[in-house]
């Protein structure tokens, strides 16, 4: 049995074994993982992060792919995290990608990793913030984290990214699918992918005007990016354009960014220990039957027991 300090130190020289199981322990929410996590926490912050998203189909694993590729060119390490459950990463590969990807995964510059969705989709943004965290201080020079943008949660968990890249492909009403989901607000940076398609250019300023008419967060005026992510035409371009956002946050945004995210994380941190303290604390006196059958014979509603409990127990009142 390894013990969690061999496990970090094999985490931090970057052997894929290690970090394959304190994801495994991350995803189970295991006591461990906690520890771990709190040990190579000063070790995080250097990979640059890049989020990828868009519908389902548009080509995001196979431009994943060539980036691999590209980034390998230029000498950088990567880690993958995919919460696709669609991806060819997460298994639900044609033989074919199966094939066409097997240097990638036998690359000790490459760790790929999808994050089981079925086990907890609520603990699903933690799980892979923790996982981007463990491949960040593994020493991964680039994190990329896949989703499928369809949902509030996908979005959340892309937020992590320093860069968020949103996939689309021409002609398939996906300017609007990504208008209702949300994704004009979050993408610094737009792919449409398939541009070997003929009405390649007509989604190109389709989402030029989607774009125009989208609140917009800074000075930053997000990019658009053609590609074919099956040839690898555009890859290199791409590629550029995050690096380009990268320096702009660098110079302006990024403290900024990163301090709102450790916020948002730390208050959730807080609310779920608060939470947990509280149910347990509850739960030994046996106040939480005897509060939960008042509720049920509507003598209080779940909020105002709620208020009554926390002013009496801090002697605060949330309510003023
Ligand atoms: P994902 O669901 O977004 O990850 O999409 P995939 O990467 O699995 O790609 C979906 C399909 O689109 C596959 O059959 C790909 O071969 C195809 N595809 C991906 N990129 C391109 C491209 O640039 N041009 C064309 N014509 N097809 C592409």
């Amino acid at each position: 049995m390894t013990s969690v300090n061999q496990l970090v130190d094999a985490i931090l020289k970057g052997e894929h074994r290690a970090i394959a199981r304190a994801i495994t322990l991350i995803e189970n929410n295991a006591p461990e993982a906690r520890k771990i996590l709190s040990m190579i926490y000063e070790s995080t912050g250097k990979a640059q992060i890049i989020g990828v998203t868009g519908p389902s189909g548009v080509g995001k694993s196979t431009l994943i792919e060539k980036m691999i590729r590209e980034l390998r060119k230029r000498g950088k390490t990567v880690g993958v995290v995919a919460v696709d459950p669609t991806s060819p990463f997460s298994g639900g590969a044609f033989l074919g990608d199966r094939i066409r990807m097997q240097d990638i995964a036998t690359d000790s510059g490459v760790f790929i990793r999808s994050m089981a969705t079925r086990n907890n989709p609520g603990g699903l943004a933690k799980a892979s913030r923790n996982t981007v965290r463990v491949l960040d201080a593994s020493g991964k020079d680039v994190v990329i984290i896949e989703t499928v943008g369809a949902g509030q949660s996908e979005v959340d968990i892309v937020r992590v990214a320093h860069t968020v890249v949103v996939v689309l492909a021409p002609g398939l009403g996906d300017e609007i699918q990504a208008i209702k989901a949300g994704l004009m607000e979050i993408g610094d940076v737009f792919v449409i992918n398939k541009a070997d398609r003929e009405n390649a250019n007509k989604a190109v300023s389709d989402i030029q005007a989607a774009l125009e008419i989208s609140p917009k967060q800074g000075t930053w005026g997000p990019l658009i990016v053609k590609t074919v992510a099956l040839t690898g035409e555009g890859i290199a371009q791409l590629l550029e354009k995050i690096d380009e956002h990268k320096r702009y946050l660098d110079v302006g945004g990024a403290e900024a960014r990163r301090r709102q995210m450790v916020e948002v994380e730390f208050i959730e941190a807080v609310k779920q220990k608060a939470a947990d303290y509280l149910a347990n604390e509850l739960r030994q006196k046996g106040r939480l039957d005897q509060l939960v059958t008042e509720i049920l014979e509507k003598k209080v509603d779940p909020y105002t027991a709620a208020e009554k409990l926390l002013a009496e127990r801090f002697k605060i009142n949330e309510g003023t």
